[in-house]
């Protein structure tokens, strides 16, 4: 009997905005690639993985003829990249609509544990650059402890990280600034405030807290 297995594949979500919707701070040149080469590439890379892991289960590849670290490795990496791209996107508003603070029960959280929102991205900044290589850093729900927590995700393959509750996520990949700030990567940091969509974290904190 032959086994009808078949996993569902990814889809590379729209782009919420224009390639050019979040200059000058992130200029069109690196959505356009950041976008349609990397973003892309992730979700072909996770999806060709998960044929290549279909066979596998199937029997349709024999064992010694594929190397399954590399398959579930793989995916890690792309399936993770896809999600935390779209995060990212989503997290970023076009056409001079982001930046500025956050008001609701972010603000609220925020200011209860950093004392004001200028202590909060002090900190959120400082950690964004103590990133060594490549990376994210994360503002993230814990829905154990009811904190807001700042951390780094080291490249994106370790284990598997996306579906923490994320309510901002900055990129912080070369491809993610390097067309523009070269080394820079402090200076993409600093302007990367400049187009915060805090209306869309507000939504993703109001979300975990009726959980
Ligand atoms: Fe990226």
């Amino acid at each position: 009997m032959t086994l009808q297995i078949q996993f569902k594949k990814y889809e590379l979500p729209p782009l919420p905005y224009k390639v050019d919707a979040l200059e000058p701070y992130i200029s069109k040149d690196i959505i356009d690639v950041h976008y349609n080469g990397h973003h892309k590439g992730y979700v072909n890379g996770a999806n060709s993985l998960l044929e290549r892991l279909e066979k596998v289960v199937k029997g349709d590849l024999q064992a010694g003829h594929y190397d399954i670290q590399g398959i579930v490795r793989g995916l890690t990496f792309n399936i993770n990249g896809h999600k935390l791209h779209a995060l990212y996107w989503e997290n970023m508003a076009p056409n001079g609509k982001g930046g500025g603070k956050p008001g609701g029960a972010l603000a609220d959280l925020i200011n209860k544990q950093y004392g004001s929102f200028d202590r909060f991205k002090q900190v959120f900044t400082e950690t964004a650059n103590s990133l060594p290589g490549t990376g994210w850093a994360v503002l993230y729900y814990d829905t154990e402890s009811s904190n807001l927590q700042i951390m780094t995700f080291e490249n994106h393959f370790m284990n598997h990280i996306a579906e923490i509750p994320i309510i901002l996520i900055l990129d912080e990949f070369e491809h993610a600034y390097y067309l523009q700030y070269k080394n820079k990567r402090a200076d993409y940091v600093n302007a990367w405030w400049n187009v915060v969509n805090w209306d869309a974290a507000e939504k993703k904190l109001q979300k975990y807290l009726t959980k």
